[in-house]
């Protein structure tokens, strides 16, 4: 219905518009403006699409875009902050699943077997890649939705000689490769369906080998395998824009999963190859102190008596929706002359800025949100730290410790301030499944109960 002229056109203009919306969604300020490029750019992007001249079946394909959008809304309306991670994890595995099945498409497409020479040597290899990353995307992304919504157990699946079995596996596929580019017509379908089993256990085995504090790097990594299948199906599509979206996809992913390597002293390699070297042994029940807890009203003379007070959101806040009345309390203190500070590790929560984005939801300034090391330099001159369910991030074994999983990882070292207070239900470990030598330091209390509730009951104590 549109000229290749005008699709070349609409592609260009939303693939600006795509990397419009990533430069929007690097600050809190313009991270709105951010997604509102993302949805015309989709929108766009669909139109000229469907719209293109190749295209026909209009029918079935209003039919799938209704279900599917209609599927879209009911689950991005119903689910909670606290299962976002998942939601993404999911997502990425559909991503995976469609270039397989582009990949299967493709290979069965008679007009790709009309093509000769090195097209169709290159179309072939397109097409194999394609497959691959898209199993390994797929499946590996549903053992990450697992793992986070707490359906599989986070601990690390590790069995001897697991590096030799997945270098093993990557050979045969390449030697199927070979094969299925070799093979005549369509006889090649046995080595590419091989190929996607094999694939599809390699992506299943590299995530069940990532502990749970690495889990992090691998949602932001599958992001990035994510992006790189589109552009794979982009290849085999002749799609320019599946191609230019999946690379700023792939390659933002890639970056992201640095950023948060590096946020976590933890090596890009041995992360995405899960668990490399010997998994330390945690040594639980080691903990020398005492542990001591206090009220609400006892927290709130706490805070009466500060001047200097930092908040250290984790993913008890998320849980508990405790963003609101934190906020009310912030806004309180603030008006008796406290200087208050919320204090934000880059892996809080379960996902990047999961904290960051609670904040904002709940109108918190920008500019009393700092980073962790700003935090840190400043913690000896902190009267009291609220820890408001946090857990990892705030490990002292995590400096201390070296048999402990998280070993080497950066936290926000609040044990340095006066007093600390930690909101928490129980006793229990946090998502790396540790003990946390911090609850038994002698300047810590713990405040048991659901963070929103003790929230409220501090406001209620504080404005009495
Ligand atoms: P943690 O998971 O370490 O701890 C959260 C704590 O919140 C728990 O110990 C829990 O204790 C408490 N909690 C749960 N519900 C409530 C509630 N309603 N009220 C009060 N407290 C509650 O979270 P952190 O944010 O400290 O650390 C993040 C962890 O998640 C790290 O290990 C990180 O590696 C991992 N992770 C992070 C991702 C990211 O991208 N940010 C992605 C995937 C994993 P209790 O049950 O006693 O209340």
């Amino acid at each position: 219905m549109i000229s290749a002229q005008i699709q070349t056109a609409a592609y260009l203009f939303a693939s600006i518009l795509f990397i419009l919306s990533l430069g929007g969604l690097s600050s809190q300020e313009t991270a709105k403006r951010g997604v509102w490029y993302g949805i015309v750019g989709m929108a766009i992007a669909i139109l000229s699409t469907v719209l293109g001249d190749d295209v026909s079946g209009y029918v079935y394909i209003i039919i799938a875009i209704a279900i599917a959008s209609l599927i879209g809304i009911i689950v991005a309306r119903k689910v909670e902050m606290t299962a976002m991670p998942q939601l993404v994890a999911i997502l990425h595995s559909f991503v995976g699943l469609a270039a397989v099945l582009v990949g299967f498409g493709s290979y069965i497409d008679p007009k790709a077997h009309a093509l000769s020479g090195a097209e169709h040597t290159i179309h072939l290899v397109e097409v194999f890649i394609g497959v691959f990353i898209g199993a390994i995307t797929f499946t590996g992304s549903i053992i990450a939705w697992g793992k986070l919504d707490g359906k599989i157990r986070s601990k690390p699946l590790l069995y001897p000689g697991r590096h030799t079995v997945n270098i093993i596996l990557v050979i045969i596929s390449i030697v199927l490769g070979v094969l299925f580019v070799q093979a005549e017509g369509t006889s090649g379908m046995l080595y590419l369906a091989i190929m996607t089993a094999i694939a599809s256990f390699i992506g299943v085995m590299l995530v069940m080998a990532i502990g749970g504090a690495d889990m992090p790097v691998v949602v932001s990594m599958l992001n990035s395998y994510s992006g790189w299948a589109a552009a794979a199906a982009g290849f085999m599509l002749g799609n320019d824009l599946l191609i230019v979206t999946g690379a700023l996809v792939g390659s933002s992913g890639a970056i992201l999963s640095i950023i948060m390597c590096e946020a976590m002293n933890r090596s890009f390699l041995s992360v995405i190859f899960g668990g490399f070297g010997d998994a330390p042994v945690a040594t639980e029940g080691a903990i020398e102190g005492e542990v001591t807890s206090i009220n609400h009203d006892e927290a709130a003379q706490l805070l009466r008596d500060a001047k200097k007070i930092l908040i250290v959101p984790g993913y008890g806040m998320a849980v508990a929706k405790a963003q609101y009345p934190i906020y009310d309390m912030v806004q309180y203190l603030q008006s008796k002359g406290k200087e208050v500070t919320f204090g934000i590790h880059p892996v809080a929560g379960r996902l990047p800025g999961h904290m960051n984005v609670l904040l904002a939801e709940a109108n918190v300034p920008y500019d009393i949100v700092l980073e962790m090391e700003e935090v840190n330099d400043d913690m000896d001159k902190t009267d009291v730290v609220m820890v408001i369910g946090a857990n990892d991030i705030v490990n002292p074994g995590a400096l201390d410790d070296a048999s402990s999983p998280i070993y080497g990882m950066p936290v926000i070292e609040v044990w340095n301030a006066t007093n600390v207070i930690v909101m928490k239900r129980s006793m229990a470990t946090g998502y790396a499944g540790v003990q946390n030598p911090l609850f038994y330091k002698e300047n810590t209390d713990m405040l048991y109960g659901d963070a929103k509730d003790s929230v409220d009951k501090i406001n209620m104590a504080l404005k009495s």
